[in-house]
Order: C-alpha cells, then sequence, then structure tokens
C-alpha cells in the first residue's frame, strides 16, 4: 500500500511537472501567435484641435450604463451620467502633454486624423503627428452662442487650400437645423469647393440639456432634418457625425436615399451603454450601410486622450462585424469618403 501509495506520488508528482511544462509552453505560444506586430492603417475622422484638458476635467468611466433621473427641488448635477466605479477610467491629460500624448498614440496606433480647428490649433497637430493630420475648420464661430462667421471669412480660410472638410459644423446645440435658409450660403460655397461637410447630429445633452443648455432641442438633431439641405445640393458630401444617433429609423431613412452621406460612429461609441452602442452599429451594417460607417472618436476638450485606443477595441471586438467590415469601418470607408490616396498616408 505503502509502495503503491508512494509510486503514486512519483507518477503524480512527473504529471503534475509536465502539465506545467506543457502549460508554460501553450502560454508562450500564444503570446506568440496572436500578435501580429503593428497595427493596419486607422483613420480617425473626429478629432478636434484642443490642446488638453480643461481645469475641470475629470476621469471617465467610457460606455456608463445610463442617465440619473434628477429632483428640480435639488442642487441638480449639470451632467446626468450614472456615477460608476470602473477599472479602466479615461484619465484627463493636461495641456503641458497631451500633444505629446496624441501624437505619440496615433504613431503607436497608425491613425491619421481628420482634426477640426483654426489654422494656429491644426498646424499644433500637424508639429505633433506629421504627415498624419487632415485639417477641417467649420463656420460656427468660437464658444457656444448661435453665432456664425462671415461668408468671406469662411471662403478665405478655404481658399488657402489648407482646410479639406468644413466641420464639426454644430447646430442642434444652437437651435438651428442644417437645413435653415440663413446657413445655406456655407453649404453653398461647400457644394461649390466641393469639400465634404461634418454636420453634429443627434447625440448631445449628457442628460441635463434641460438644466445647461436652453437651446439643445433632441429633435433638431434628426438626421431626416438634412433632406432639404440634400435636395438644394445634390453634389454635397455630408459627414453626419455621431451617426443621428439615437434616431437610427431616421438614420436609415436618410442613408437609403442619398449616396452622397456617411456617418461617423464618434462620441457614441464609448458614452453609451455597449449593448446599446454595438446595437446601433450593427442595425447600420446589417441595414446595408457597411461601406458609409467611419471610425471616430470626438477627441476633444475633455482631454481624454486614452479614448482613441478604446474606441478602436469597440470596433475590433465587434463580434457582428466581419474582419472586411471591420477594416472598412476604421479605414476603407474614409478613403472612399475624403478621396485619400492610402499610398500618401503616413505609416
Ligand atoms: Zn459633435
Amino acid at each position: 500500500m505503502l509502495q503503491h501509495s508512494l509510486g503514486h506520488r512519483r507518477r503524480f508528482a512527473r504529471a503534475v511537472a509536465a502539465t506545467i511544462a506543457l502549460t508554460s509552453f501553450s502560454v508562450l505560444t500564444a503570446t506568440a501567435q496572436n500578435y501580429e506586430g503593428p497595427q493596419p492603417p486607422i483613420i480617425d475622422v473626429h478629432v478636434h484641435g484642443s490642446m488638453g484638458a480643461q481645469p475641470t476635467a475629470q476621469p471617465m468611466c467610457p460606455n456608463e450604463p445610463g442617465f440619473a433621473a434628477s429632483d428640480p427641488a435639488t442642487q441638480e448635477s449639470a451632467n446626468g451620467w450614472v456615477k460608476v466605479a470602473c477599472s479602466n477610467p479615461i484619465v484627463p491629460v493636461p495641456p503641458a502633454e497631451y500633444l505629446k500624448q496624441v501624437g505619440a498614440d496615433m504613431k503607436r496606433l497608425n491613425v491619421t486624423a481628420v482634426v477640426f480647428g483654426d489654422a494656429a490649433s491644426t498646424a499644433k497637430y500637424e508639429e505633433a503627428a506629421p504627415g498624419r493630420i487632415i485639417p477641417g475648420t467649420s463656420f460656427n464661430a468660437p464658444g457656444r452662442d448661435a453665432t456664425f462667421l462671415p461668408i468671406e471669412q469662411v471662403e478665405a480660410a478655404f481658399a488657402t487650400g489648407k482646410f479639406k472638410v468644413m466641420g464639426e459644423i454644430g447646430l442642434q446645440s444652437r437651435g438651428y437645423s442644417p437645413s435653415d435658409p440663413s446657413l445655406d450660403k456655407y453649404f453653398a460655397l461647400a457644394e461649390k469647393l466641393d469639400i465634404p461637410v461634418a454636420i453634429h447630429m443627434g447625440t448631445g445633452g449628457s442628460g441635463r440639456a434641460n438644466i445647461t443648455m436652453p437651446k439643445f432641442r433632441g429633435s433638431l438633431g434628426d438626421p431626416l432634418l438634412l433632406e432639404d439641405l440634400l435636395a438644394r445640393h445634390p453634389k454635397l458630401r455630408v459627414q453626419v457625425m455621431h451617426a443621428g444617433y439615437p434616431m437610427i429609423d431616421n438614420m436609415l431613412t436618410l442613408l437609403q436615399a442619398n449616396s452622397h452621406v456617411y456617418v461617423d460612429i464618434a462620441g457614441l461609441v464609448w458614452s453609451y451603454p455597449l449593448v446599446e452602442v454595438n446595437r446601433y452599429i450593427q442595425r447600420l451594417v446589417e441595414a446595408g450601410f457597411e461601406d458609409r460607417v467611419m471610425y471616430g472618436t470626438d477627441l476633444g476638450e475633455s482631454g481624454w486622450e486614452g479614448l482613441m485606443a478604446y474606441s478602436i477595441s469597440i470596433i475590433q471586438n465587434a463580434e457582428y462585424l466581419t474582419p472586411q467590415q471591420k477594416r472598412d469601418i476604421l479605414f476603407n470607408n474614409a478613403v472612399r469618403f475624403y478621396r485619400l490616396d492610402p499610398s500618401k498616408l503616413a505609416k
């Protein structure tokens, strides 16, 4: 019995040793075989030319689970996102470090970005990420008021040839429809110059527009409000920023009727509950628009630079997308919409 037991123990010890060896071998093999090396190129079609976190910026847990109700009889927070603890908070990067980190991230992740801002801010991005910036500028005057730049000034900015897109055009939070006749001159200019326009449609308010944004209207984010504008300007190419979220049916209606319309998933991809985000993107793709969905982040004043890598991973991990559809969303669709030459992009 004793003899048997010792023999058994020896055999058991050998088996354990073999298992350990096998396990470490498998781990090593797995490490070696699932990483292919540098990323294929990616285009982020929605970055703002801001210089890093505002002093008030806070760490953020991406894909918050929802919005909190509040009582007007109490001191209400200006931001209605449900507060949660998370293992992967995105930390605001202060101005001294921001552009350096954005530039390093873009190189590491092989990203070229459409950056919206004025001549000075987009030039700083070009310094931080040489050869990786496609500059865009808008006709919104700086700040959050509903004032717009004189058309001559906008025309002069585009006459330099530096800016390749007109955006971010922010009208919903200022109480305007994109088809408002008073704004038509800007869109006529874009059509004449054959410059695409990028218009904010849909998201916004952070759960408390009723308190903080008196001119914001959810209804002014309806993608179908673009129809009159598109009818007036049949050659206009439109990037619907934030994909008109959450108005999926009207977004699909517009996409079905107008083949010059693309969407970006910026902001929405990391903001809303993850199941909901994936369902929205899946709906766009399964309705037949896999060649119109473009990846974007909406990096901006909050300085949440880590959002670039995080947002890419949402697409890369989407089990409902084929490898080809992932490449289309991360790269090919933006190449087509912006008429880019992939051989000229930085590597
Ligand atoms: Zn926006």
